[in-house]
Order: C-alpha cells, then sequence, then structure tokens
C-alpha cells in the first residue's frame, strides 16, 4: 500500500544535491496508529499533574537553548532560512516552550454560585484528547512549538505531521521534546498529504498551517467530524505608507519584510501602497534599500533574502513577474544551483493581473497608489486575504483611522508587517484564517473545552 507513496524527500534549498532526508512515506495506516499510541499515553500524561509538565516544559525550552547552535545550522541547511533569522526563530522556539511552562499552573475555570443558594457551580477547562499538528516548513522549530507546546500544557498528547521540506528539523525537535517526556506523549509523523489528511481524520483537536487552499480542505473534514480545528493560510499583505511617515526608515522595514528570508513568510509584505505625495520619494527609498539588501548564502550572516524553498517555488516567482517592468531588481546568485530569485518591486500592475489577488510567497512586491488614506484602505480590504496590515505614519490620528476600518486580523503600526509576538493571539479575517486563533491564551483555550459541573450538598 505504502509502495505507491512518493518518498520523504527534503534537500538543501542552496545546494539541492545536498539531501537530508530521503525515507518511505509512513502511509495513512502508521498516522492513525501514531494518534492511537498518543490516546493511549494521555490519561497518564494527564494525572501526572501541573507540576510535571511544567517541568517537562521548562526543560524543552533549556535543550533548545542548549542545542541553539545546532539547530540554528539546521535549520540553515534544511529550509534556507538565513542564518541569523534563524537563531532568532530557535530563540524564540525557546521563549515559547518556558512562556506555556508556566500554563499548567494556571486556573482552568471559575466558581459561581447556584441560583438556589445550595451547593456550587464550577466550570473547568479539559484536553480534548490528541492534538494533530499539520505544519509547513517556513518556520521548521517555531511552528511546531507553538501548537505542541499549548497542547502538552494543557494536558493532549501530540501527533506532528511536519511539511516534508522541515523532515530533519522536527525529527529532532521530536528528540529534545521525547527526551523530557514519557513515550508516546510526542511522535513526530513524517510524510506528506496522505499523512496529513490521516492525522485530520483521527485526532481529538486539529491544527493546521500552511495554504489557503490545503488548510480549508482540511478545515472542512475536521470540522464535518465535529472535532475543533483551527487553520492559519495564506497572505496578501499591505503596507499603508503615508507622507507625512519617516519614508527612509518606512522603505527599511519594508524592505526586509518584502524580501526577508526571500518573503517565504506568511506576514511577509506584498503590496506597498502609497498615499498621494509619498510615491515618488517611497519609490526611491524602497528601490535604494531593496538593492542593498543582501542577498546569498543563507550561513552569511549578513544575508537577509536566502533561497526559494524548492524549484516549484522559483518557478511561480519568475512566472508571477513575467512581463511586468522592475523597479528594483537585482540578479540572483547562482551558487550550486542553489533556488535563488532576485527580490523585485513591480509597479503598473494591470488589474486583475494574479499578484493582485493570489499570494506568490517570494521576494517580490507591487507598488500602487492611492488618492487618500480612505482609498488606500479600499485596496488593502480589496483581497480574499486579511492576515496582517502595516501602516507607517507619523498621526496618532490616522493610524487609529486604520486600526478600526483595516480587515486584517493584525495591525502593525510603524512596524514591518512580518514579526509579530507569540504571547498575543495571531490569525486572520477571510482566507487568511479558519477557526479560533492561536498562540498566547488563545491556544490555551483552543485545545481545551469547558467543563460546567454542579455540586449539590449530599444531605440538603
Ligand atoms: P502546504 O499547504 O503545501 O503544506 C502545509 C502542510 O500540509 C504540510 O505539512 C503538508 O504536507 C500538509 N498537507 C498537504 N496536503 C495535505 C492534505 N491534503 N491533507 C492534510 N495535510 C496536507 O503549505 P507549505 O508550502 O508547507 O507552506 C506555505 C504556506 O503556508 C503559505 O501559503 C503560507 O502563507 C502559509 N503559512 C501560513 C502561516 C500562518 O500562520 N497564517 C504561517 C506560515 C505559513
Amino acid at each position: 500500500m505504502s509502495a505507491a507513496l512518493a518518498p520523504v524527500v527534503s534537500r538543501n534549498p542552496a545546494d539541492p544535491s545536498d539531501i537530508l532526508v530521503e525515507t518511505a512515506a509512513p502511509g495513512a495506516f502508521a498516522a492513525a496508529d501514531a494518534v492511537e499510541r498518543a490516546r493511549t499515553a494521555q490519561p497518564g500524561w494527564l494525572r501526572g499533574g501541573a507540576a510535571a509538565r511544567s517541568a517537562a516544559l521548562g526543560a524543552i525550552a533549556a535543550a533548545v537553548e542548549a542545542a541553539a547552535d545546532e539547530l540554528t545550522a539546521l535549520a540553515v541547511r534544511e529550509v534556507g532560512k538565513p542564518v541569523t533569522e534563524a537563531r532568532a526563530e530557535v530563540a524564540r522556539t525557546a521563549a515559547i516552550w518556558r512562556y506555556y511552562a508556566q500554563a499548567p499552573y494556571d486556573a482552568t475555570g471559575a466558581v459561581h454560585e447556584t441560583a438556589t443558594g445550595a451547593g456550587l457551580l464550577l466550570t473547568r477547562r479539559r484536553p480534548h484528547g490528541v492534538a494533530g499538528l499539520i505544519t509547513p516548513w517556513n518556520f521548521p522549530f517555531a511552528i511546531p512549538s507553538w501548537k505542541a507546546a499549548p497542547a502538552l500544557a494543557t494536558g493532549n498528547t501530540v501527533v506532528l505531521k511536519p511539511a516534508p521540506e522541515a523532515t530533519a528539523c522536527a525529527q529532532r525537535l521530536a528528540v529534545i521534546v521525547q527526551q523530557a517526556v514519557p513515550d508516546g506523549v510526542l511522535t513526530v509523523l513524517p510524510g506528506g498529504a496522505t499523512e496529513g489528511d490521516a492525522v485530520a481524520s483521527a485526532a481529538d483537536v486539529v491544527s493546521f498551517t500552511g495554504s489557503t487552499a490545503v488548510g480549508q480542505a482540511v478545515a472542512r473534514t475536521v470540522a464535518d467530524r465535529g472535532v475543533p480545528v483551527q487553520a492559519e493560510l495564506g497572505g496578501l499583505n499591505a503596507a499603508i505608507v503615508l507622507p507625512d511617515a519617516d519614508l527612509d526608515t518606512a522603505a527599511a522595514h519594508l524592505a526586509a519584510a518584502i524580501a526577508g528570508y526571500a518573503g517565504q513568510k506568511c506576514t511577509a509584505t506584498s503590496r506597498v501602497i502609497a498615499v498621494g505625495a509619498a510615491l515618488d520619494p517611497l519609490r526611491e527609498a524602497l528601490i535604494a534599500h531593496l538593492r542593498a539588501l543582501p542577498v546569498g548564502d543563507p550561513a552569511d550572516p549578513t544575508t537577509v533574502c536566502g533561497p526559494l524553498i524548492d524549484e516549484r517555488a522559483r518557478s511561480r516567482v519568475t512566472e508571477a513577474r513575467r512581463g511586468l517592468s522592475e523597479l528594483a531588481g537585482v540578479p540572483a546568485p547562482a551558487r550550486n544551483d542553489g533556488w535563488y530569485a532576485a527580490p523585485a518591486l513591480v509597479e503598473n500592475v494591470p488589474p486583475g493581473h494574479p499578484l493582485l489577488h493570489q499570494e506568490v510567497f517570494g521576494p517580490l512586491a507591487v507598488l500602487l497608489c492611492a488618492d487618500d488614506l480612505d482609498h488606500a484602505v479600499r485596496i488593502a480590504n480589496s483581497v480574499p486575504y486579511g492576515l496582517v496590515t502595516s501602516v507607517h505614519t507619523a498621526s496618532l490620528d490616522t493610524a487609529l483611522h486604520g486600526l478600526d476600518r483595516l480587515d486584517t486580523g493584525m495591525i502593525r503600526v510603524n512596524a514591518p508587517s512580518t514579526g509579530v509576538d507569540f504571547h498575543l493571539p495571531f490569525g486572520g479575517t477571510k482566507a487568511s484564517s479558519r477557526g479560533p486563533r492561536e498562540q498566547g491564551g488563545a491556544a490555551l483555550d483552543f485545545y481545551t473545552s469547558t467543563r460546567t459541573y454542579g455540586l449539590a450538598p449530599a444531605h440538603p
């Protein structure tokens, strides 16, 4: 049965001859088995108590920190993340585990008076059972961690199905976690769509991050089973720049948000909307910053834009910019056939062009012009996605106006669209998200459900 499945392969995007993982796909039965093993382990993990779960999560944070150099190098090699950013992701991963290590001690409910005055009413949040986590490759340690840590903290066990392109990172993270938790509490199941679908079909709560088409299909299947599901999906994020902004600082933020990690973040900026007189000076500043942005070997600490994840991604970027006049194209390095694409800014894109309504997931942005702030907000809101918008202005009034009217889950003022914090709810509107938010306290709610208890006196 599994002989027909494509093998799981992961390659170095900067040097595709360097293969990190090449293994047979485990198949749907193995996925169902992994969920069953996790289900068997779950009651013991919950009964072990808050102190044990807190200590385990704290130990994972410390182990991630102790292995930071090795994990950083692995992310650089497997997913082509520039080393400075990879190091920051590993530090953030440790912080995520440490943050959720406190959660097992949090209150899980409230006490209420009864209507009659006798007895007590209580609420208590309880874990769902097995959390099935399906993750993309672009944050190979942080995304699995911001799902697994709250799931484990609240007493669920976990089956993680990582993207094939990030298999080695997920397996290394699993070794760290498994040293701190009992057998069966967290399993990493390599694979692709077959294994993802099998995990989504068997788990008691499902959290997905990835592309909109796949995530919406997964969310529908899981919701039809009556199981809680969240899906964090794509983006087509706008940056609105007002003439009163510090245009050079805004351009520096935008260049990093467009081309950092080759634009392969759901929060990357892909539409720059200049308002009125901001257009000409912003264009000039943005071109200068994009041209100065170091493109190349992700292992070089100065690199900001490394390779794309694979050949298919590079072709998608090449196709998306075909025939458009580029304002800031810089040559991409050709090194060991790495999947590089140069950052680019394009202007005068015809209405209806795919760049104006589809996510490309590459170092590419469109420059647009708006007559005034209302017009800019209308343009920003005119796409099927609603993840994050950045607004660049010196005026508090303008910022507040934007906050009220922008239809995105996250809004950042005078900051890049990328780089959101893990201790607050994360998610979008429209095609960018399905279901409840993740991260922060929202994740603790998602991985639990509320029970209401009524306690009456035995001898009224
Ligand atoms: P993808 O949708 O191709 O894959 C995501 C995961 O789903 C992988 O583990 C994949 O193996 C699995 N999968 C594929 N088909 C499946 C199926 N039929 N059933 C179940 N699982 C299946 O996405 P990707 O290329 O890994 O990641 C890039 C995308 O992720 C971009 O669209 C990006 O915007 C999005 N993303 C979103 C967020 C967010 O929080 N909103 C964060 C990071 C990435």
